[in-house]
């Protein structure tokens, strides 16, 4: 019989293989380094290989690795007590990843409707060009046909409007409506920001209506756009967040994060997880964390974010025939291609250079946030060399 890969065909994985990662770079079992921009998906907030978290989580794997929920879990008080302090929430619970961390968000709205004595108000109103996971309920959240087809009838109780439509928004309110999810920056969706005044607004319609703002700041969150969270650039705050990705640096972690009113029905038995807050996780949550809130780390971000931005805007300007746009917010960077993206995702990596697809023919660079001038200097030279490539090739494609 045929031999076939033992892997579910579920990805479309580049013909690279990396050995280990130092800082900004990962470094390929050949010895080649390439300059990762893409950061796992905004996942390697910290780069690779950061000696406080490669520490933390030494020191716990000595102690102890998994407890359970059944006990008390110190790392989960700390970690729970910092974020809490740092945000506009008083409860948190943590999990394993960015669709567990939605879940939750989205039984915390639930529920708070139902014991208000609103079981009917269960709907949630989403954004087209959102993404919120993969799990059956974040599909239907995300509304994106692609990740729907062939997965039985789409859970009910999301209503999808165009993003930035608030009159849609409001017309999209009724006596079934729980509350609104967004993320502040699509990230998948190909980097587009809500602008702050359709934040506010959303916020003022939940106030009006008395539903949630739930707000997916899985991309966005933990110091990404150079606030801690990206929905305090528009001076609001959610009921309810989900993170994840940086908070973890690479290990598997998020969290649901509430305020004490909108996690009122959240009563002992009705959610778990087995490994959410499992102490390794918790050891290294609380190393990145000693490294974005110290003094002056979210202003490293802004500093480096305005190198990628001129930079970027000028290569826009000299390489109109390439990129067409170039958005976003902080670290969280979409480049717009005005040639099919996968042409210059492709071009890019030629140049040792990682970037992240998205929607909207859009590539997104999300660098570790630890990422210096020099090194944002380093990765726009690449892909200026990517957009001569192209030009290049294009050129005598036509003469
Ligand atoms: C990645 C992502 C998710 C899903 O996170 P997983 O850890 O893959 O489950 C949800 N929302 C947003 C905005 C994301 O970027």
């Amino acid at each position: 019989m045929a031999e076939t890969a033992p892997l579910y065909d579920t990805y479309m994985r580049a013909p690279l293989r990396f050995e280990r990662g130092e800082g900004v770079w990962l470094i390929t079992e050949s010895g080649e380094r390439y300059l990762d921009f893409g950061a796992g998906v905004a996942v390697s907030s910290l780069g690779h290989g950061h000696p406080h978290l490669v520490g933390a989580l030494k020191e716990q794997a000595d102690k102890v690795w998994h407890l359970s929920n059944l006990y008390e879990v110190p790392g989960q008080e700390t970690l729970g007590k910092r974020l809490t302090e740092a945000t506009f929430a008083d409860k948190v619970f943590f999990t394993n990843s960015g669709a567990e961390a939605l879940e939750c968000a989205i039984k915390t709205a639930r529920r708070y409707q139902f014991v208000n004595g609103h079981p009917e108000r269960f709907h949630i109103i989403t954004f087209e060009g959102a993404f919120h996971g993969r799990t059956i309920a974040t599909i239907a959240a995300g509304g994106q046909e692609k990740y729907l087809e062939g997965f039985g009838p789409k859970a009910p109780g999301f209503d999808q409007v165009p993003f930035g439509d608030i009159e849609a928004v409001r017309a999209a309110i009724t006596d079934e409506t729980a509350g609104i999810l967004i993320e502040p920056v699509q990230g998948e969706g190909g980097i587009r920001p809500a602008t702050n005044e359709f934040m506010r607004a959303l916020r003022q319609l939940c106030d009006e209506h008395n539903l949630l703002l739930i707000l997916d700041e899985v991309q966005s969150g933990v110091g990404r756009t150079g606030k801690l969270f990206a929905h305090e650039w528009a001076g609001i705050t959610p009921d309810i967040m989900a993170v994840a990705k940086g908070i973890g640096g690479g290990f598997p972690l998020g969290a649901c994060l509430a305020t004490a009113n909108a996690a009122s029905g959240m009563k002992a038995g009705t959610h778990g997880s087995t490994y959410g807050g499992n102490p390794l996780a918790m050891a290294v949550g609380n190393a990145v964390l000693d490294i974005i809130l110290a003094d002056g780390f979210l202003q490293h971000i802004n500093d480096v974010a305005l190198v990628f931005r001129q930079g970027l805007a000028s290569l826009k300007d000299r390489f109109p025939d390439i990129i067409e746009d170039v958005r976003g917010e902080g670290l969280m960077l979409g480049i717009k291609a005005a040639i099919p993206s996968a042409e210059l995702l492709q071009a890019i990596r030629g140049e040792r250079l990682l970037a992240v697809p998205a929607g909207d023919n859009v590539i997104r660079l999300l660098p570790p946030l630890v990422t210096t001038a020099e090194e944002a200097r380093e990765g726009l030279a690449r892909v200026e060399r990517a957009a001569e490539t192209l030009r290049a090739a294009r050129v005598r494609k036509s003469a």
